[in-house]
């Protein structure tokens, strides 16, 4: 999918309907709009169901401030146009009231986009704008005048946030973003009174990460287990992300097949639309020309090496099981029958450990330690399949969900115990 070559109202319609899919406003809540080269700003309708916009819905305010379209553009075209005026780098402003960006309005707070890296900079330094009445000229000029400070990402006092990017792409990231910040550390608020930030030096050491350069090669046509094996992953990318275990552009997925080449997803293509012609081959230390592989290629390629049982691996950020990356608070997988088998233990390990020490990291991941943790940055997963290393991602998250309802709800939590784990293995085994 090439974004760039869509047309503005195009574009709009699909990213409101993602944005309302995921849950992040409700159905006459929030607008969109897209300066184009011309001048001209596409901007939704006003009161329209947001689920279901079609193309001609769409309305155009034109550089002399004439509207054109069949329905009033949204009310709160001030604020958007106020935004352009300031910020001839702003093309495009997503205004929505996502729940949990909105618990954080009502409390006149900004999240804290410093608990895993790439966050801050994504978001840039988040503003806290003071409430007037929607649709009010009063509004975009407090808008504006955080959006003048260079901020990028505005939460709106009780009503919701507004965020601005280059294009529309880019401002949909600095959203899903940003409301993941908000999940988490709502998330990680319901287990410890102690969250755990990552400093300046860690972001800084993160980042070096980026500098793996490996040698290109021209890869023959691809033959049927790599092109089953690709359809397989990128149904499983998009499965991923419809259930929020990936973002537009974080989560990781790779495949191994028979020859030893390591199918890996691609570095920051939006992992909605990914399709197999966007993954990545990887042999013999090499990348396929003309692509970027994960950053994370070389780790997924010392744990193949590992272990020849592990035919898949995935690297993702859940909102829910991130809560205990980010805390010291125990993680208890033995708690149900499905995660005590295909979880087993789930260990921690140190922020850094996947870039900075990726040996010693893949002996400690195999088919007896499918799953672990790395604080402030990651979960890691791996299968004998790309299903079942899926199917364990599932499982984290969903259990991890389970435990922070369970300390909501209050009382003590049940772990099994050997026996009982033993029994379970062997039982789930047959
Ligand atoms: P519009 O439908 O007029 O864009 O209004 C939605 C909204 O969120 C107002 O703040
Ligand atoms: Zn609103």
């Amino acid at each position: 999918m090439n974004f760039k070559m869509l047309h503005p109202a195009d574009r709009i319609v699909m990213i409101m309907s993602r944005i309302y899919n995921s849950g992040m406003t409700t159905t006459s809540g929030g607008n969109i709009s897209v300066r184009d080269d011309s001048g001209t700003v596409w901007i939704t309708p006003s009161g329209k169901d947001k689920a279901s916009l079609r193309r001609e819905d769409i309305v155009q305010i034109l550089p002399d401030g004439s509207v054109r379209g069949e329905f009033a553009p949204s009310s709160e075209y001030h604020f958007h146009l106020s935004i352009y005026m300031c910020r001839p780098d702003i093309n495009s402003v997503i205004h929505a009231h996502p729940a949990s960006l909105c618990s954080f309005s009502v409390l006149h707070k900004a999240p804290d986009t410093s608990l895993i890296p790439d966050a801050a900079s994504i978001c840039g330094d988040v503003a806290v704008a003071g409430y007037a009445v929607p649709g009010s000229s009063e509004l975009g000029d407090i808008i504006a005048d955080k959006f003048s400070k260079d901020h990028r990402s505005v939460i709106l006092s009780n009503h919701g946030v507004v965020v601005g990017g280059s294009d529309l792409y880019e401002a949909f990231n600095i959203l899903e973003t940003l409301d993941y910040c908000a999940k988490l550390e709502t998330n990680a608020k319901r287990i410890s009174g102690d969250i755990r930030k990552i400093s300046d030096k860690h972001i800084a050491l993160y980042r070096l990460r980026t500098s793996d350069v490996l040698e290109d090669y021209e890869p023959d046509d691809m033959g049927t287990e790599g092109l089953e094996s690709s359809r397989e992953m990128c149904r499983l990318i998009s499965r991923a992300n419809s259930r929020g275990l990936f973002s537009c552009t974080s989560g990781t997925f790779s495949s191994k097949l028979s020859d030893g080449t390591v199918l890996v997803t691609p570095y920051a293509v939006d992992r909605k639309y990914i399709s197999p012609s966007d993954l990545v081959r990887v042999s013999d230390g090499k990348k396929e020309k003309g692509k970027s592989p994960s950053r994370s290629v070389v780790l997924h390629d010392m744990i193949y090496s590992c272990d020849p049982g592990i035919k898949s691996i995935i690297i993702a950020r859940p909102p829910k099981i991130m809560a205990f990356a980010v805390t010291d608070a125990d993680f208890p997988a033995e708690t149900m029958p499905e995660s005590v088998f295909l979880l087993r233990h789930v260990k921690k390990y140190p922020f850094g450990s996947s870039f900075m020490q990726p040996g010693m990291l893949s002996k400690e991941i195999n088919s007896e330690s499918p799953v672990c943790i790395i604080e402030n940055d990651c979960v890691i997963v791996c299968g004998k399949t790309p299903l079942q290393a899926y199917d364990r991602l599932e499982v984290l998250e969903s259990t991890a969900s389970a435990i922070i309802e369970a300390r909501s709800i209050g009382g003590e939590i049940h772990s099994f115990g050997k026996n009982e784990i033993e029994l379970i293995e062997r039982s789930m085994s047959l």
